[in-house]
């Protein structure tokens, strides 16, 4: 998905690739709504080697992020609301909203954990070579 973006943190985010070198994996599985595995993700890159987590607790930083996606898919359901049902009530900008967050959350999980790793690892196009390099060694 989206390979003329190779190389852009965009790129990662969408695929859900690591932040180095863009290649590996970050979660087990591809499948946002597998319920009982889409938060399960690998330690390290199985291409380039960059370690995920960076220390204990890494991740929590992630939850910041995940409040701002709540509140922008908040925000993009209650503009939908409008513009599709102008007389709605307040309760169904309500109701939709929780629906929509708890709907979302599996997707608002994933891409924060992401987006927080691509805060602080930049692509390096180099990765896979100086993985190879060290191998060699
Ligand atoms: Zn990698």
């Amino acid at each position: 998905m989206l390979s003329n973006l190779k190389g852009k943190r965009l790129y990662s985010i969408l695929n859900s690739k690591c932040p180095k070198c863009h290649e590996g994996d970050f979660y087990l599985t591809k499948k946002t709504y597998d319920l009982k595995n889409f938060s399960k993700n690998h330690e390290t890159c199985d291409k380039c080697g960059y370690r995920f987590e960076k220390e204990p607790g890494y991740f929590y930083g992630a939850m910041y992020v995940s409040y701002g996606l709540a509140i922008a898919f908040s925000v993009a359901i209650g503009v939908a609301i409008l513009v599709l049902f102008p007389g709605a009530s307040y309760k169904v900008y309500i109701a939709a909203i929780l629906l929509g967050i708890i709907g979302l959350m599996p997707l608002t999980f994933r891409l924060s954990r992401v987006i927080w790793m691509n805060l602080f690892q930049h692509f390096d196009p180099n990765a896979l070579q100086k993985k190879q390099n060290s191998a060699e060694k």
